[in-house]
């Protein structure tokens, strides 16, 4: 699939590269460094993402080359589709995106649909970022410096550190090339991970405050609502790795981020729309939970979007531990 791949690749002359909407870090950098490699075997390159980038993730090369716009779609010979388990994950573009003749689909996720004509999902590759370095390896190109912070900064982002269940060999071994071409860790952590806003700060405070146990102890919900974000001045972004606060609990084996969306034009009185991310300890598979309310993710993180009362999902979000028959054992 990977020769059929470049082989598209190589003949198209306008190409989209898209990822994800609220992009993360993996997100971001595949498609940074995608981004380069394409135009590097000489087609126009046009790079969107849906959502704002980051504040964390604004120090990439080329950062500023990502559009939020996407006009006219009727140029492009092919659409390269990075992280995202179904198509539907770029956002509102989705439709126009579609039209495009050939779609190419990059991601590591369990439940990816399959979506595209040309697939090159691994699930055992650790992030979108490691499928995006073995391809341009494939291309015979060499990295320069900007590609290897894009691709390192991926894969340190969606391993935790180094830390979560997808943590492997490669993880490693790729990250140790990309330090080899110039990378600095110390450099890449610090934009990433030790430059909070005042505000992230106060944030954080009242998430963690906001961590109710089920009496089991067996979940945890952590809560990020639009008051908390108004009240500290912060955007929805900096919710971002909250949840690994609450995933952390003795005992827990599921933990849940609740956080309020804006609110959508048909949304019925006394509901909201909110986001839910899942993370587990490795026991309870969460992309299966997940699927289930038509999201989707990885075992160990996945994530969904419903419309409900608070009291209500937080109801729905206990009951689930009634269901942990159906869980799986993550290395
Ligand atoms: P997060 O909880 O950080 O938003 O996402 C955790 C993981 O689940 C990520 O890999 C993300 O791509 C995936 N995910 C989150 N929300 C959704 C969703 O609504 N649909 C699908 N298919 N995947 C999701
Ligand atoms: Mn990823």
């Amino acid at each position: 699939m990977m020769k059929k791949i470049i082989q598209q690749l190589t003949t198209s002359s306008r190409v989209l590269v898209a990822s994800h909407a609220k992009p993360d870090g993996d997100a971001i950098g595949s498609l940074l460094a995608m981004g380069i490699a394409l135009e590097r075997i000489g087609c126009e390159v046009t790079r969107y993402n849906e959502s704002a980038i980051p504040a964390v993730y604004r120090f990439l090369p080329l950062v500023d080359t990502i559009q939020r716009e996407l006009t006219d779609v009727a140029g492009f010979d092919t659409a390269v589709i990075l992280d995202c388990g179904g198509l539907d994950r770029v956002g509102s573009a989705v439709d126009a995106i579609t039209t495009i003749p050939t779609i190419v689909n990059i991601d590591h996720h369990t439940t990816n649909t399959r979506f595209g004509q040309y697939h090159l999902v691994d699930v055992n590759a650790c992030a979108t970022s490691e499928i995006i370095y073995r391809l341009i390896h494939a291309m015979g190109l060499e990295l320069n410096v900007e590609m290897a912070t894009a691709i390192y900064t991926g894969i340190l982002t969606d391993t935790g550190s180094f830390r979560f269940s997808n943590t492997n060999r490669a993880a490693f071994s790729i990250c140790e090339a990309m330090v080899a071409i110039g990378v600095n860790p110390s450099a890449v952590a610090r934009h990433v991970y030790g430059t909070y806003s005042l505000g992230r700060i106060k944030l954080l405070n009242l998430a963690l405050d906001s961590i109710e146990i089920s009496s089991n102890g067996h979940i945890s919900i952590m809560t990020v609502t639009r008051e908390m974000l108004s009240d500290t001045g912060t955007q929805p972004e900096d919710a971002d790795g909250l949840i690994n606060y609450a995933r952390r609990i003795q005992d827990v084996k599921v933990a849940a981020l609740i956080h309020e969306l804006e609110n959508g034009n048909n949304v019925s009185r006394g509901r909201k729309r909110f986001h839910v991310s899942l993370r587990s300890d490795g026991s309870v598979d969460v992309a299966r939970i997940a699927s289930d309310f038509g999201g989707g993710g990885h075992a160990g993180a996945a994530g969904f979007s419903v419309e409900s009362s608070l009291a209500e999902l937080k109801k729905t979000i206990y009951s689930l531990s009634e269901g942990f028959r159906g869980t799986c054992h993550l290395n």
